[in-house]
């Protein structure tokens, strides 16, 4: 199906199997479905990283996923300087490659600079700028792959809405889909690469939207909330020592979200690392969300009770087994 030319699509209605689903993922992923950029493990990701984002019918609009899509490709092509095409007799490069050399050319120096630390107004430019020139081939090049189950889409409304029963086995497998995806998203590259620029490329791919920038998180959780303790350990927090731990890891959700943080002292912090803490600790989270809910519903949108429990759940069934235990908490 040439679906890069569709304006709209619905995805295709039909009961499927998990083993063909498996099918439907492997062909998609696999050199059969042949393109000349690295477009699709890039919008595949980008989907793939908001999957615990989307609303309540499960749309993703253009604008959350070209804005992951444009945080992977800033890095991949400014930071760790790999092409997106093999080289052509004369030299050009993608839409993309231009567009984002392009901005980081103004200005100097912010090609150096990681994605999520430019100002709000550039990021928001350079994003509409990759989402106007990627939406025409990407989105309808992925649903093609796909065979029309993945999603339906609309260009003209800038969404897609991710079929049920395609969502339900993302959320299920999806630390497997991410690993088949750069796999042979590194295959890719390493073809039009040259050795220099691929070394560490699996573990680059992997931390291509690690967020770093936690502060504006721990200011609304600080000030939202009067008890300024650690939300392991119950250690008192003072202004300047504070953490802000992804409650289920941030290797494995891949986004940030508020419902996801706590503040907690580092040693907490650093202990639990990338690791699930006990179970009673999601029933604290999901309390703790009640009353932010209460406060100030529009901090935590498209949220529900449910949320905390079934990604704690998928988490533990995607491989994160290890439960790290707080020390005995601090009383008064
Ligand atoms: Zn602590």
């Amino acid at each position: 199906m040439q679906g890069y030319v569709l304006k709209e699509a619905d995805y295709v209605e039909k009961v499927m199997a998990e083993d063909e689903l498996w099918s439907i993922f492997s062909g998609m992923f696999s050199g059969r479905a042949v393109h000349d950029t690295s477009y699709k493990y890039g919008f595949f990701k980008s989907i793939l990283d908001s999957i615990y984002s989307t609303d309540d019918n499960l749309v993703l609009t253009f604008d959350q996923l070209f804005y992951k899509f444009t945080e992977i490709y800033w890095n991949l092509i400014l930071k760790y300087c790999l092409r997106q095409k093999a080289v052509t007799k004369n030299g050009r490069e993608t839409a993309l490659e231009k567009i984002l050399k392009e901005a980081a050319g103004k200005k100097t120096g912010i090609g150096d600079i990681c994605f999520e630390s430019l100002p709000t107004e550039i990021k928001t430019e350079i994003c509409h700028k990759v989402k106007m020139k990627c939406k025409e081939n990407v989105v309808g090049a992925l649903y093609g792959d796909s065979g029309g189950v993945l999603y339906a889409f609309s260009k003209r409304k800038e969404y897609i809405k991710l079929n049920p029963q395609v969502y339900a086995f993302m959320t299920k497998y999806k630390k497997i889909l991410e690993k088949i995806n750069y796999f042979e998203w590194a295959k890719f590259l390493e073809k039009v690469n040259d050795e220099t620029t691929t070394r560490n490329l699996l573990n680059n791919l992997d931390t291509l939207t690690l967020r770093n920038d936690l502060s504006i998180y721990r200011r609304i959780l600080f000030e939202e909330f009067e008890e300024h303790r650690c939300f392991y350990c119950g250690k008192e927090l003072k202004r300047g020592e504070i953490h802000v731990d992804h409650f289920i890891p941030w290797s494995f959700i891949k986004d940030d979200n508020l419902w996801n943080l706590v503040l907690t002292c580092s040693t907490c912090n650093l202990r639990k690392s990338d690791k699930l803490a006990p179970q009673q600790y999601v029933d604290r989270l999901v309390e703790r969300n009640g009353l932010m809910l209460e406060r100030n519903p529009d901090e935590l949108p498209f949220y529900k009770e449910n949320k905390p429990r079934e990604i704690y759940y998928w988490a533990k069934y995607n491989g994160y087994r290890e439960i790290w235990v707080p020390e005995k908490e601090v009383v008064g």
